[in-house]
């Protein structure tokens, strides 16, 4: 397989599929983007309306150094938008391209759209988009539309944390923090970063003598939710709580 020749197909496909992009959802008429890493959704606004979408983060430009680098070597990027991308990487070695598989290269603009050519390619996606911050031209790949109720579902299962950035929510009573040696009831049992079972699952725990007036009430009611006055905090803080309170 020939590089220059692959990068060109894939370049001509994801003209085809942006063009169609544009047109089909009207995305010119969109004055303001945000994305989260978290969640994966980039989310596009303006008067009245909203369009969201999965994305994955190929890589980033940078405007200060001119480097490329892959997402996948990017500790600031969040596993939810990095992780597909290692298939690309994997293709590289298969083919030998190696600017697919080393993470970080003098580049240029021109380049980042031909990585996201074949990130689009190998991953399916529908078109690309290219958000510019002060220093960086970021690459993504949208590969699904998601209704907009159904994303901002999605994007209140993560809160910001002051000590660990954006996480996933986890609950927990008012009588739990570190060290407080209150013991650990939880819902049902867990680990770091597992994935949950059913979309509506959260972490959630409560102290030992929550947990006795839970069972006094007969479960989760006014009595026992003001008992136990349950508190938002991130995945991370969670499982420091947890690791304390055993
Ligand atoms: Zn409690
Ligand atoms: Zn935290």
């Amino acid at each position: 397989m020939n590089y220059d020749k692959f990068v060109s197909d894939c370049f001509n496909e994801l003209k085809v599929k942006q063009e169609e992009l544009t047109k089909k959802y009207d995305l010119n008429s969109y004055s303001n983007w945000f994305y989260d890493q978290a969640s994966g959704l980039l989310t596009f606004t303006d008067e009245n309306k909203e369009l969201n979408f999965r994305y994955y983060e190929v890589g980033t430009f940078s405007k200060v150094s001119k480097t490329w680098k892959w997402s996948w070597d990017n500790e600031h990027t969040l596993k939810k938008v990095k992780e597909q991308i290692e298939v690309v990487k994997q293709f590289g070695i298969k083919h030998g391209f190696e600017k697919l598989t080393q993470g970080l290269f003098d580049s240029d603009e021109i380049e980042g759209w031909d990585f996201t050519s074949i990130a689009t390619n190998l991953l399916n996606g529908i078109g690309s988009y290219r958000p510019e911050t002060e220093k960086h031209l970021i690459f993504m790949v949208l590969y699904e539309l998601v209704d907009n109720d159904k994303a901002n579902e999605e994007k209140e299962m993560y809160v910001d944390c002051e000590k660990h950035e954006r996480r996933r929510r986890a609950f927990i009573c008012q009588h739990l923090e570190k060290n407080s040696e209150n013991g650990f009831e939880e819902a049902f049992e867990t680990y770091e970063d597992m994935e949950f079972e059913y979309d509506d699952d959260d972490f959630q725990a409560w102290f030992t003598k929550c947990e006795k007036v839970r069972i006094e009430n007969d479960g989760w009611n006014d009595v026992s939710m003001d008992f136990a006055k349950i508190k938002l905090v991130c995945e991370k803080c969670y499982f420091e709580i947890k690791e304390t309170n055993k």
